[in-house]
């Protein structure tokens, strides 16, 4: 009940395609009313979305603070122009990493391979983890790397300083005040590729950047991609974005130029982390090599912020968006998102995550072996697994096209 009124609210129940009180088969094609949401998730493709994860691993793992995650930031920035998304701009901070004892590391504490989960256990988020979890963390031996290649190019240690983030915006016609946005973060760690944490939801968003900013697409409201830096050492590039920006939401500067720097935020939308959905560890501690047959995206929201109500009404947009649009995979709701650029904005906004699954019961116990690994890369990954990317790909345009209006020019005025 609540997905079929929320759907409502946005326009994703089926419109009428033809006039009313005409029979379909009297009308011509002309006359139909095409779906721009439609018209926009068909320009995405799986090939262009695996060719876009491909190119980000020539930077290895796109560690903050080194010379191949800035080379990185400077192809994702010509890419963007190349795509025409307009005011493409850095966001400058600084990052001091914490002295080591107070670092507080991710890793669980699980036991041996394949150790049941005892049933009072809360993972990261708030969720309950169920069945069999192996431990996971963070690889930072050079050695496990087997390729020498590789392991030169991620040999540069990070040093404390100025840090660059980057972000492209484009511009609302009636609303130029108001934004959504959609983000992911282009950092890594793990002496692998990062090709799918997270290359693979910084090309979902790089392929909605360029979409989006075809020649011939309007929207009423802004739309801002934003590609964030600093999210493995603890979100502290979104969290820069939070403190410098907020205080800008929907102020026109200079009074009267019609000019918006910072919209005011409808809603944040990250991707971190899409491609791998092949189901629970088993007892030796193994994952199945397939895609598990039930694969879906998840979508998440903290039920323990301010804008839970909000973000659970986003995430149902998602949901219903997925329903209609999504080509092979389900979306499935969750209370718990963690852990990722989209907690840095959830006691200010509407602020969902869309992740291979979820991050605190299933990530957090061992679903994903090649998570923070020298074996996340291009390579690991089949057809299967990219199409899971894109599904969420598809959904994440559907839902924006509608939530900000999307209309197609040479739909709506064919003749010349
Ligand atoms: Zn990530």
């Amino acid at each position: 009940m609540i997905a079929a009124t929320c759907a409502v609210a946005i326009g994703l129940i089926p419109q009428a395609s033809v006039r009313p009180g005409t029979p379909a088969a009297a009308q011509s094609p002309a006359e139909t009313v095409a779906d721009p949401a439609k018209i926009l998730v068909d320009r995405l493709d799986l090939e262009r979305y695996k060719a876009t994860i491909k190119a980000l691993t020539q930077f290895g793992d796109r560690k903050q603070g080194t010379d191949r995650n800035r080379r990185a930031l400077d192809w994702i920035e010509a890419q963007l122009k190349s795509y025409g998304c307009a005011n493409i701009e850095r966001l400058k901070y600084d990052y001091q990493p914490p002295s080591p004892d107070t670092r507080n590391t991710m890793a669980n504490t699980a036991g041996g391979p394949g150790t049941p989960t005892p049933p009072t256990a809360i993972a990261v988020g708030g969720g309950r983890p169920r069945g069999l979890r192996v431990r996971t963390g963070v690889n930072n031996d050079p050695n496990a790397q087997p390729d020498p290649k590789l392991r030169q190019l991620n040999s540069q240690p990070p040093i404390p300083g100025p840090r660059e983030e980057i972000y492209c915006t484009k511009a609302g016609v009636t609303h130029p005040d108001e934004m959504y946005i959609l983000a992911a973060h282009f950092d890594g760690i793990g002496w692998g590729e990062a090709a799918n944490d997270d290359g693979s939801g910084t090309a979902l968003v790089m392929e909605l950047a360029r979409i989006l900013s075809g020649p011939d697409v309007q929207t009423d409201r802004s739309i801002r991609f934003i590609f964030w830096n600093n999210e493995e050492t603890g979100l502290n590039g979104s969290a820069a974005y939070v403190e410098q920006r907020k205080d800008l939401q929907g102020k026109e500067i200079p009074p009267g130029s019609g000019r918006y720097p910072e919209p005011k935020w409808l809603g944040m939308i990250q991707h971190d982390m899409m491609l791998f959905d092949h189901g629970m560890p088993r007892e030796d501690g193994t994952l199945s090599k397939e895609q598990r047959p039930e694969a879906d995206f998840n979508v998440e929201f903290q039920l323990n912020s301010k804008f839970a109500v909000q973000s659970q009404a986003l995430a149902w947009t998602l949901e219903q968006a997925d329903e209609k649009y999504a080509t092979d995979y389900p979306a499935t709701i969750g209370s718990h998102m963690t852990n990722t650029d989209s907690s840095s904005f959830m006691n200010e906004v509407a602020a969902i995550s869309v992740r291979e699954n979820e991050r605190g019961t299933q990530i957090g116990n061992g679903w994903d072996p090649q998570w923070h690994q020298p074996t996340d890369l291009y390579a690991t990954y089949n057809d299967k697994d990219f199409r899971l990317g894109l599904n969420a790909a598809q959904t994440t345009l559907a839902a924006t096209a509608h939530l900000a209006g999307a209309n197609l020019k040479t739909v709506n005025s064919p003749a010349r």
